[in-house]
């Protein structure tokens, strides 16, 4: 089946609405991930300044004891013996130094003390600045605190960061170094209280890059140097920034930000795994797209659905739009009229057939009743037909006469349905057809089935049921009844003399001689076999009877046909003749006393019976002649 353009155009067009959804949906997706990213960024980076201040203010408290220290090997001798005993409490104050020392400028240690989460411990090594730190302050004279890179503890114990303050000689030279040894170790503790996720990162940094410190802790890391400006989102490098970088340590994708402190140019950058760190809004997102995925595949469905109902609607359309175009092609070029009658019976529609079987023109007949197109006499017939289809179930048929425009009369026999149906197709159809020809073929068939083939007289049939009649009516008219019976004399030596065609010529000769000595309209004669005729003279009385039947005779001795071995040498005829009054019969039947016997009744047949009689009469005394029964 190819898709009609209609279904494409609508497959389309949902096409381009879902695509038009997913793109808005994609749009939405990335700006609410931007926004997410963002969001972890702020976070990091109030993070990464409040940790930042926080090791700013560790490192200043370690810094005032180193300060204090310096100053005190600056002025004179006494008042370090005298400071030292203050300074050494800052070891117990302060839980992240690991040891407080004094070195000279060749690395050697004038007096220190180490301790341990605030506790001093005597007989521990404590930290010295090693050559690399003493050649960096050489480099940059000055009262600032250098913060050196990672170390390890003395006796490999753990790490440190190392801060140093230089003092000086009378002549302002490098004379020695303070130097103070952060506990890292307990620094990436205090960074590991952080909510980071399990793949989040922080870490402790110098403005120059270098890694001082990390959670989660990884030693080999320490020291290294890292390229802020890359690992900075804007690119900058500046103080302060956000990142979003595929870390250099673990390879793993990383968003956050960094802050650095200006004062001793230490900071912190805080990150978390980006895929860790969207694990929530990307499940959202999930959910979010099932649910529109759902919602675009249902309008989907719906949309096709509505297109196949459409397109199934307009079929339906299209095949009712056909049929009525064959049912009007049939209805026009049939050459039975169709028509449609209101309730009323009056046309609503007429087929063209109308003009060759009613002589009318279609729209001429519209608004008129059906009974008019027939001839006054068969409306009647016709508006009984309407009233029976008018019954629900049944059907009405009728067969009336129209006059032709020739003069002459055709016949139609039309169909009436009743139609029910509310509104217009309310009322009946009918189908109607010139059935002339078929009339005057039934009339001709019918003619023939009572007629004798030979003499064109009624035939033996016809005459029983006519006779039937003439009784019925005469017993109801109270009329009288008469029938001839006539038998040709001698015909068998006729035959003998003359032949058989010569015998069917002569009974013709005597069916016609018959039929003209009688009244063509009421009186009837027939064959009523071989060579016998009837005739039946319904209204005749005996004396009538007898008149008709001498007038007969003679008529067919006049036709004068020769017959050689008849004793007169022409053809003649002996007639019986019965007449009587039928409901006299009847009566003298009914009043007539039960003798037990059943007697029948009076009937045509006892005419019949008294005429054959009197013929047989008539034969006896000679033949050529009439006797009455
Ligand atoms: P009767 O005077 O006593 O009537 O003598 P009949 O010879 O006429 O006697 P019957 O009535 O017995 O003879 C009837 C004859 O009529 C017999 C038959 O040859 C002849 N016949 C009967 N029907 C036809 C017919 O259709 N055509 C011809 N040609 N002859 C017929
Ligand atoms: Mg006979
Ligand atoms: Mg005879």
């Amino acid at each position: 089946m190819t898709p009609s353009p209609l279904r494409l155009r609508a497959l389309l067009l949902m096409l381009l609405l879902g695509l038009a959804v997913l793109a808005e949906e994609a749009w939405n997706y990335a700006a609410s991930r931007r926004h997410e990213i963002v969001s972890i960024q702020e976070g990091m980076a109030n993070l990464a300044r409040s940790v930042a201040q926080e090791t700013e203010s560790n490192i200043a408290m370690a810094d005032v004891a180193l300060v204090g220290f310096a100053q005190a090997m600056q002025s004179d001798k006494a008042a370090l013996d005298q400071a030292q005993g203050h300074l050494w409490s800052q070891l117990e104050t302060q839980p992240l130094l690991r040891s407080l020392a004094l070195q000279d400028a060749g690395g050697r240690l004038l007096t220190g003390l180490a301790a341990r989460h605030g506790q001093v411990l005597p007989e521990k090594p404590v930290f010295l600045a090693p050559p690399a730190e003493i050649e960096q302050h050489l480099q940059r004279p000055g009262w600032k605190l250098q913060v050196g890179a990672p170390q390890r503890a003395p006796g490999d114990d753990g790490w440190i960061i190392p801060l140093s303050r230089r003092f000086e000689d009378a002549d302002g030279r490098l004379a020695g170094l303070v130097v103070a040894a952060l506990d890292l170790g307990a620094l990436e503790e205090r960074l590991g209280g952080f909510a980071l996720g399990r793949q989040g990162s922080i870490a402790l940094i110098r403005d120059d890059g270098l890694l001082l410190g990390r959670f989660p802790s990884m030693a080999s890391a320490l020291g290294r140097h890292f390229d802020f400006a890359a690992l900075d989102e804007a690119g900058l490098g500046g103080p302060s920034g956000r990142t979003d970088y595929v870390s250099p340590i673990d390879g793993r994708r990383r968003v956050g930000a960094y802050h650095i402190s200006p004062r001793y140019g230490v900071g912190v950058g805080a990150a978390r795994e980006l895929r860790e760190a969207l694990a929530a809004w990307t499940l959202r997102a999930w959910v979010r797209l099932a649910v529109v995925a759902v919602l675009l595949l249902g309008s989907l469905t719906l949309g096709l659905h509505l297109t196949r109902q459409v397109l199934r609607r307009r079929a339906a359309e299209a095949a009712r739009l056909a049929s009525e175009a064959h049912f009007r092609l049939l209805a026009e070029h049939a050459s039975d009229m169709v028509a449609r009658l209101g309730p009323d019976g009056r046309f609503r529609y007429v087929s063209p057939a109308a003009q060759r079987l009613l002589g009318a023109a279609p729209a001429a007949l519209l608004g008129r009743a059906i009974a008019e197109v027939a001839l006054e006499e068969d409306r009647p017939a016709l508006a009984l037909a309407l009233a029976e289809a008018g019954h629900p179930g049944c059907q009405g048929q009728v067969a009336f006469r129209v006059a032709r425009e020739d003069g002459g009369t055709a016949w139609i026999e039309t169909t009436l349905q009743r139609v029910q149906e509310s509104g217009e197709g309310d009322g009946y159809v009918t189908v109607s057809r010139d059935v002339t020809a078929r009339r005057a073929l039934e009339e001709e068939l019918s003619a023939l089935a009572t007629t004798d083939g030979l003499t064109g007289l009624a035939n033996r049939r016809h005459l029983d049921e006519a006779l039937a009649r003439a009784w019925q009516q005469a017993v109801e008219r109270g009329a009288p009844l008469a029938v001839l019976l006539l038998d040709i004399d001698h015909f068998k030596l006729f035959n003998d003399q003359y032949g058989h065609p010569a015998g069917d010529a002569a009974l013709r000769a005597t069916a016609g001689a018959i039929r003209r000595c009688i009244r063509d309209k009421d009186d009837l004669a027939a064959r009523y076999g071989g060579e016998e005729f009837a005739v039946i003279l319904p209204g005749a009385e005996a004396a009538g009877a007898a008149r008709v039947a001498e007038r007969v005779r003679q008529a067919i001795a006049g036709l004068a046909i020769p017959h050689a071995r008849h004793p007169l040498g022409h053809v003649t005829a002996s007639i019986g003749i019965a007449a009587l009054l039928p409901a006299a019969q009847l009566a003298a039947a009914a009043d007539a006393p039960d003798d037990g016997a059943p007697a029948a009744p009076p009937g045509p047949e006892q005419l019949l019976a008294a005429a054959d009689a009197a013929l047989y009469e008539a034969k006896r005394q000679g033949r050529n002649r009439t006797i009455a029964a």
